[in-house]
Order: C-alpha cells, then sequence, then structure tokens
C-alpha cells in the first residue's frame, strides 16, 4: 500500500528513488564483499541531505515527518539495507535529543546533525538485554559530570562523533548523557566484523574520565530507561521500513529469476511450489509495511505507538529473515552463491531480531502491554 504523499514528497521520493538507484544499489554486494562503504558513499549522503531529513527546518533540516522518513529508510534498503540502517541509527538518536534536550543543547548539537552522525550506546560487555548489568557511570563534579566506562556493538560506532550513552548515575538508577567524540578523554575501541549489515560500522566507544556539562543530560536523572525505550520505539519503526525494502529486493531477485529459469520447458514461475514461496515474501513484505506504517502514522498523530513499533520489528525480521531463505530457495544453487545478494539480505534481516532490542524482549514487551489493557 501506498500513501498519498503530496506532490513535493512525490519528487522528494523520486529523488530517494534516483539516488539509491545510482548511487547506492550499484554497490550493493561490493558493501557486502569489502564490509565498509565504498569511498565517498558517505560524503554524498551528506551532500545530499540525507543527514538532516527529519531534523526540524529551525536547525537546518528538512523536517521530513515519520511516514515519509520512514518510506525513504524503505525506499533506500530496497538498494542496500546497510545504508538505511546507517541513517537510522543517526534518526533515532536525533529523535531523542529533539525530544529531550534542554534548549542550549539542540541550539550547540542539532545544527551540526546535517554533517555529522549521531548513536545511541546502551549495550555493554555485561548490559545488553539487561540495561541494569551496565558499568558506565557519571558521577557529580562541580557544575558538570565526569563520565567513565565504555559502550560495545554501537551502530555507526566510529563514524558518529555525537554518542547519547547510557550512564549509572547511582547503583539502581540509569540517566543518558550526550558526549562529542572531541571530548578529553574520549576515544574508539573495537570494531565488530559482523555477519551482515556490513557497510554499517559497529564499533566501542571509551570514556575515561569525560567531563560533561548538566546540559549534556538528556531529560531528567533516573530517564535511562524511559529514553532507551523511547529510541527503541523510534528505531524500530525505521527497522521495519528497512525489513520491507529487505524483503522487496528479494523478490525482485526471485521473480526475475523465476520468469527465467526453466524446469525442462516450464518456468519455474508456473510451478505451484514456486509460486507459494513467491506468494509468502509478498505477504511477508506487505504486512511489515502495513504494520510500520501504521507505527509512523500514530507517531505522526502524537499518540502512544511503543506497541506498534515493536510488532513491527518483532514480526518483520523474522518474517524476512524467513521471506530471505524462500527466495534462495527460488534460485536453489545460485540462491546459496555470492554471486546472487540472497545470502547477505538474509543476514542484513537477521540483524534486526537482536539490534534494538531482541526478538525475545520484544515478545515479552508486547505481552506485557496486552495483559495490562
Ligand atoms: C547490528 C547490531 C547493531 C547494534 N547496534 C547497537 C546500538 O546502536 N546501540 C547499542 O546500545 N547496542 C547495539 N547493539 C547491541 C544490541 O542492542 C544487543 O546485542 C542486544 O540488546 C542483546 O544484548 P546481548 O547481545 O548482550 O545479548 P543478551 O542480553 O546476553 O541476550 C542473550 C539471549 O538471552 C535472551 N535474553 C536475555 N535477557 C532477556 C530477558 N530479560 N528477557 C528475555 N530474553 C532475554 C536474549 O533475547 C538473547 O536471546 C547492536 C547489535 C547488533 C547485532
Amino acid at each position: 500500500m501506498d500513501l498519498n504523499w503530496t506532490p513535493q514528497q512525490n519528487m522528494l521520493l523520486r529523488m530517494v528513488g534516483e539516488f539509491t538507484d545510482n548511487e547506492i544499489a550499484p554497490y550493493d554486494m561490493q558493501i557486502d564483499r569489502d564490509g565498509k562503504y565504498p569511498a565517498g558513499l558517505f560524503q554524498k549522503l551528506v551532500d545530499t541531505g540525507f543527514l538532516g531529513l527529519m531534523l526540524p527546518k529551525e536547525y537546518g533540516g528538512a523536517a521530513f515527518d515519520p511516514e515519509i522518513t520512514a518510506e525513504v529508510i524503505r525506499r533506500m534498503a530496497v538498494g542496500n539495507a546497510s545504508a538505511a540502517v546507517t541513517l537510522e541509527g543517526h534518526y533515532k538518536t536525533l529523535d531523542q535529543i529533539i525530544k529531550f534536550g534542554t534548549q542550549r543543547l539542540k541550539d550547540d548539537y542539532l545544527p551540526t546533525a546535517t554533517k555529522r552522525i549521531f548513536a545511541f550506546s546502551m549495550t555493554e560487555s555485561t548490559g545488553g538485554s539487561n540495561p541494569l548489568g551496565i558499568q558506565t557511570t557519571a558521577k557529580r563534579s562541580g557544575n558538570g559530570w565526569i563520565l567513565n566506562g565504555n559502550k560495545i556493538m554501537i551502530t555507526n560506532g566510529g563514524l558518529a562523533e555525537v554518542y547519547c550513552v547510557l550512564v549509572k548515575t547511582a547503583p539502581e538508577e540509569l540517566s543518558v548523557f550526550v558526549v562529542d567524540k572531541d571530548m578529553p578523554g574520549f576515544s574508539f575501541g573495537k570494531q565488530e566484523d559482523f555477519i551482515g549489515l556490513r557497510g554499517v560500522p559497529v564499533g566501542e566507544i571509551v570514556l575515561s574520565d569525560v567531563h560533561v556539562d548538566n546540559d549534556h543530560l538528556l531529560g531528567k536523572v533516573g530517564d535511562g530507561p524511559m529514553l532507551g525505550d523511547s529510541a527503541h520505539d523510534d528505531a524500530r519503526i525505521l527497522m521495519g521500513a528497512a525489513l520491507t525494502g529487505i524483503m522487496e529486493h528479494a523478490l525482485q531477485v526471485a521473480t526475475d529469476y523465476a520468469k527465467e529459469r526453466k524446469a525442462l520447458s516450464t518456468p519455474i514461475g508456473q510451478l505451484q511450489s514456486i509460486q507459494r514461496k513467491l506468494a509468502d515474501i509478498t505477504m511477508g513484505k506487505e504486512t511489515t509495511k502495513l504494520l510500520y506504517q501504521r507505527a509512523a502514522a500514530l507517531k505522526l498523530a502524537g499518540r502512544p505507538y511503543s506497541e506498534e513499533a515493536t510488532m513491527t520489528k518483532a514480526y518483520g525480521s523474522r518474517t524476512a529473515v524467513a521471506a530471505c531463505d524462500d527466495a534462495l530457495q527460488v534460485l536453489a544453487g545460485y540462491g546459496y552463491s555470492r554471486e546472487y545478494p540472497l545470502a547477505h539480505l538474509m543476514m542484513d534481516a537477521r540483524a534486526m531480531e537482536i539490534a534494538e532490542g531482541t526478538v525475545e524482549k520484544m515478545r515479552g514487551q508486547i505481552a506485557t502491554a496486552e495483559l495490562a489493557k
């Protein structure tokens, strides 16, 4: 289902489609093989204005609403899911600064977000699904705070220049601060060698006596869990869009192949067993799209969207892995070859059963929301 875009939105979406077709899709296989973006691609994303897409106009952005932002992510993910997820990580972080930052923090940082990537960092070796296990601390010092600890597996870690960081301000109290890579005591650590979304740098940051002003606290002291949930919700809508794009890509490959490949004289697309797979991929793609569009519409309307956003990613991630597996089976031996993108599409989708909350935790959240009704 396509939403009723305005003529101006349609023009912008056409530009996104052209950018994806010309600058991203041709490098899809190369990005997976090399484990990084081709030289110059990130700068093209910056120069074309993608970093400021959903940023309010007063900070130099294009003020895209949640529905069209998700549509951009979907269209880009058809070309390459890594590029879409790099933007997703940036947008969900900006969302939290827009919602919970002090005016001074917003004035200082948001105008730079059209050129610099922002990232949200919660995970540590001792705390992924269970944030109270983290060990990074913030201690009061004069008019500000001193931060110590390290964060791992951060989307865009190493590429991003500004990080929202979940810390302990007391043994049972979590808070979030904004840290700049140029602050004394900030350094980068290990980069992950992940099996999917190979273009996205995912890495560690190390904080060693990093001093931040009070203005760098997001929300209030103790708001960490609420902020983490809010970041997850915003990310999950965009991940639903990225997953839909991955399924669209897999479907294109599978249908093109099914029209050409013959079982003796019959195109395999005429076989019921192959048609069933194509139909399942199509239904999975369209249901995930409806879920993320519904969550985005609720967000745009200022209504609660947490459960819908969670369903989008919980359903969409498993569905996309199964869809890519079906598409791989349509191509059979060629599907299993790196000559075709299906293995990497499956691994790209697989990341989203883990990042921004595991499917196990998300099922718990959905059930808890239903039990509370
Ligand atoms: C591609 C990618 C990008 C990522 N980007 C970021 C990022 O930008 N920022 C960031 O902070 N982190 C990021 N992460 C880390 C990710 O958020 C964590 O991997 C995830 O939260 C799970 O934590 P864990 O790996 O420590 O697994 P664990 O928490 O150790 O979980 C192990 C298993 O136990 C289950 N489990 C554990 N606790 C519970 C529970 N309470 N209820 C139900 N099941 C449970 C899990 O579902 C899982 O199956 C990223 C990860 C990936 C793969």
